[in-house]
């Protein structure tokens, strides 16, 4: 029996309840739609799971890796080595009158909703990510203004030596585009949102107009990671890329969106090395001709640049 076989068979009998997929290609778990497969994938619902999931990990000595949405990732064509652990737990409670308890699977999207229904503003800005909230704490994910560090009191996961923690405040180390988990990876379980009582009408404007604004300047219509490269200081990845001629360029089905440089897009059939590829031939062309070093924004598994 490998350790695949065995982490499965150790969960059937500990965790009937737990969904389980073996031989899972990645490409129906991201967003930009590339990736093999893994050898066994758990999509936890409940706290209960997630943590089981990830004591089989460590007890078994499995290498693991926790995702969410799968919207900011981009995966080998040969797949990974290692057991995923999808997070689903996608619960969202009402606690007193501002304060929101959220499992990590739950959607930026599904958040946003339920806090309009509770007449709570805060979460506009997230609304069109299409991230869990697990992925949007380790990401500190954010747009038009806003961005997780504003709003996320405290976070409950589990250490990688299995210690269920409450994380809050400066522990958090929420800076652009990173957190403590970017750096010491954890398993999110869950997280407390600090929301401000606002006119529903004024919430629901402010979410239809910067989904409009997302749709007249993204590429939506494709399989994408979002942003490719992170914001360098005081510029934009994508006015610079653009300033280099770079819209268009294209390997396979990768490409750099005609209507937002910023963004590599899938346009039918892409794989990892064609995303890759444009990818290389963006930083180096970038700097080469400007200066600066584009770093990436999308994570990479199993590949590098
Ligand atoms: C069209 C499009 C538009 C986007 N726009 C924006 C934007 O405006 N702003 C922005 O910031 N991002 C944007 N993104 C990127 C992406 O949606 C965010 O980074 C999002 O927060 C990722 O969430 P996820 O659940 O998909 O995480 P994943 O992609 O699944 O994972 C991202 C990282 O988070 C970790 N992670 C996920 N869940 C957990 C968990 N429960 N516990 C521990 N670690 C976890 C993973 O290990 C991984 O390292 C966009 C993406 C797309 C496709």
């Amino acid at each position: 029996m490998d350790k695949y076989e065995e982490i499965k068979s150790h969960l059937e009998a500990r965790c009937p309840e737990l969904e389980l997929r073996v031989e899972e290609p990645m490409s129906r778990h991201t967003s930009f739609r590339i990736g093999g497969p893994v050898p066994i994938m758990a999509l936890p619902q409940t706290s209960e799971e997630a943590v089981a999931a990830l004591e089989a990990a460590r007890t078994l000595g499995v290498p693991y890796f926790v995702m969410g949405k799968g919207s900011n990732l981009l995966v080998s064509d040969d797949g990974l080595p290692v057991f995923v652990i999808k997070c689903c737990m996608s619960t969202v409670e009402l606690l007193g009158k501002t304060t929101l308890y959220v499992g990590s699977g739950a959607s930026l999207a599904q958040i946003a909703v339920f806090a309009l229904e509770q007449g709570l503003g805060g979460m506009e800005f997230a609304h069109g990510i299409p991230g869990t909230l697990g992925g949007a704490v380790f990401m500190n994910a954010g747009a038009y203004d806003g961005e997780m560090a504003q709003i996320v009191t405290c976070v409950d996961c589990i250490s990688q030596r299995g210690r269920v923690e409450r994380l809050s405040g400066e522990q958090l180390e929420f800076s652009y585009r990173s957190s403590v988990f970017s750096r010491e990876p954890r398993l999110i379980l869950g997280a407390t949102l600090e929301l401000t009582p606002r006119d529903p009408e004024i919430i629901r404007q402010t979410m239809m107009d910067l989904a409009e604004r997302r749709r007249s300047k993204q590429p939506l219509e494709y399989p994408s990671a979002g942003s490719t490269f992170k914001r360098p200081a005081g510029q934009f990845a994508g006015t610079l890329i653009e300033g280099c001629g770079l819209k268009g360029c294209c390997r396979g089905g990768a490409q750099v969106s005609e209507k937002h440089a910023g963004f590599v897009v899938n346009t039918g059939g892409a794989t990892c090395e064609d995303v890759l590829c444009v990818m290389r031939r963006v930083r180096d062309t970038v700097q080469r001709d400007t200066g600066v070093l584009l770093e990436p924004e999308v994570r990479l598994l199993g590949c590098g640049l």
